[in-house]
């Protein structure tokens, strides 16, 4: 007893008994008195917060970023200031649909978020493990989860309703078929590239902007599993990209990626033959090579999960000065949408828990009350707590002041440009027929059709359509896996050829 440390109270003061009750008798009953108990009780009822609406499964580390070539002519952001610099870094990454119980090993775009600790306050690259996403406009993204998610009546995950919103929106044909591709089931995280998705900008020292894409290459290489092999996995554990990246990093065998970025000059970006801002499309390489930039090591393994993973709130508008944001509408919508849902899942002040709260800056906001106030932010006295203030009080930095945008300012005739047109067609082909050897085009045809199956015949001609404007190749593929069964996807009941529910 007497080496161990004394068991309190949340206020400090030593508790008598954490294992039998304060009672009237013998036997009982309870005294309300022991306050102690019940304070455990109502702990215990208040351990969870709302899971994350997308995205509530989740994985990380702790690590740095080292820099290993000079990209100051982009960037005056201090972390890339010089060869050799390190930045503390917090990664999370997390499957999009499932809730925070799922099994890890499932079908499903990967998030890929890393917090940057800079000097000048925290970078947060929040990606994804693919470089595009589904939709192009926030209009669209809520319904899209939605068809995701559980059906409001059966409570299960309907295919119906994936494929028709697909069928619909035939922009997301790019990233459904990365997603039924050999790299729709990453075998972990540590086993995929990160990308920012979306092009930001970087500005240097003169004021010079230029639009970037992030790429973080794994140096693991590119493991994937099949539908049956994830499904024999899930069958074992259904926490297997934990358990990889517990056991790598107890045996020093420490994930790492390499960050790249591809630069476009501003003005370039009314040339290009495609919406560069435009987060179905990526930007081809031959056009805009990958420039090294630095490593990334993971390796470290957060003493307490909840605290530093759960509570881990990643937000696009973290940026510091040299790195900016572009005209893309997803990313323009998630500087808005990522801070509101922090709010609402972890409270006011979110920023101030251990693992948002900048490690290598100082925080100075006059930011005043609500939960989880746990800075004075005063700053020495007491009276400077509004702006301006005559009491040395702090102030804004013009100096930070991103260059002026030239915007295109027709915003009707913008809006019916970004129909659907031949262009939403081009980059799937290009990774269709150039990118996919023959024996990968295979085994997407038979994904796809696992996926398919479970769907009515309505909207798989209605897919199928979309997949034959791609390549005529692609939807014969998908048609004779459909046609000769060659898929069984058990991670998706195939019940008869019409929806759970059907359409009154
Ligand atoms: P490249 O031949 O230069 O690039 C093709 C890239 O495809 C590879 O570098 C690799 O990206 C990626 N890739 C390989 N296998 C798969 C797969 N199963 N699923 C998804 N991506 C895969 O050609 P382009 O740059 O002209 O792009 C052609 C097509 O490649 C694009 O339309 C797009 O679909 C896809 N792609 C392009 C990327 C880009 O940023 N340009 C990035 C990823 C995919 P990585 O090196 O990043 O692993």
């Amino acid at each position: 007893m007497a080496d161990k440390p004394t068991l309190t109270t949340t206020s400090g003061s030593a508790v008598p008994s954490n294992q039998t009750s304060r009672t009237a008798g013998a036997r009982g009953p309870l005294l309300v008195e022991d306050h102690q108990l019940f304070e455990k009780l109502a702990h215990q009822n208040r351990e969870r917060i709302p899971e994350r609406v997308v995205h509530a499964k989740g994985w990380g580390l702790q690590g740095r970023f080292t820099v290993t070539n000079d990209i100051t002519r982009y960037t005056r952001a201090g972390l890339f200031s010089e060869v050799g610099k390190e930045t503390e870094v917090l990664s999370r990454w997390s499957t999009v649909a499932g809730e925070r119980g799922a099994a890890d090993a499932e079908r499903d775009v990967r998030g890929f978020s890393l917090k940057f600790y800079t000097e000048e306050g925290n970078w947060d690259m929040v990606g994804n493990n693919t470089p595009i996403f589904f939709v192009r406009d926030a209009y669209k993204f809520p319904d899209f989860i939605r068809t995701q998610k559980r059906h409001p009546m059966t409570n299960l995950r309907s295919p119906e309703a994936m494929f028709d919103f697909w069928a619909g929106q035939p922009e997301s044909v790019h990233q459904v078929t990365i997603l039924m591709s050999d790299r729709g089931i990453p075998r972990s995280p540590a086993h995929m590239n990160g990308y920012g998705s979306h092009t930001f900008s970087m500005w240097n020292a003169d004021g010079e902007r230029h639009w970037v894409k992030f790429h973080f290459l794994t140096q693991q290489g590119h493991e994937w599993l099949s539908d049956a092999k994830a499904a024999e996995i899930i069958g074992q554990t259904r926490e297997s990209y934990q358990e990889e990246l517990w056991h790598m990093v107890q045996d020093g065998n420490f994930p790492k990626w390499t960050m790249h970025i591809q630069v476009m000059p501003e003005a370039e970006a009314m040339e290009v033959p495609y919406n560069p801002f435009d987060l179905t499309k990526v930007w081809p390489h031959d056009d805009y090579p990958l420039i090294e930039v630095g490593e990334l090591v993971m390796d470290t393994i957060p003493r307490n999960y909840f605290q530093m993973v759960e509570n881990a709130a990643y937000n696009v508008n973290n940026v510091v000065p040299g790195i900016g944001f572009s005209p893309d509408k997803m990313l323009q919508a998630r500087i808005f949408a990522y801070a509101d849902a922090h709010r609402y899942r972890l409270g006011t002040h979110y920023e101030a828990l251990p693992a948002n709260a900048p490690k290598n800056a100082e925080v100075q906001h006059y930011h005043k009350d609500g939960s989880m106030r746990f800075f004075t932010n005063d700053f020495g006295n007491a009276d400077a707590y509004y702006e301006p203030n005559r009491f040395g009080g702090p102030v804004a930095d013009p100096s930070v002041e991103e260059p002026p945008m030239t915007i295109d300012a027709d915003a009707v005739a913008a809006r019916f440009e970004q129909e659907e047109s031949e262009a939403d067609y081009v980059q799937p082909r290009a990774l269709y027929s150039d990118v996919l050897d023959e024996a990968e085009r295979d085994r997407l045809h038979r994904n796809m059709a696992g996926g398919m199956a479970p769907v009515s015949d309505g909207v798989k001609e209605r897919w199928l359509a979309v997949l034959g404007k791609v390549h005529p190749d692609y939807e014969a593929g998908v048609r004779e896996a459909l046609r000769t069964g060659n898929h069984g996807d058990p991670s998706l009941p195939v019940t008869d050829d019409t929806p759970l529910v059907a359409a009154e």
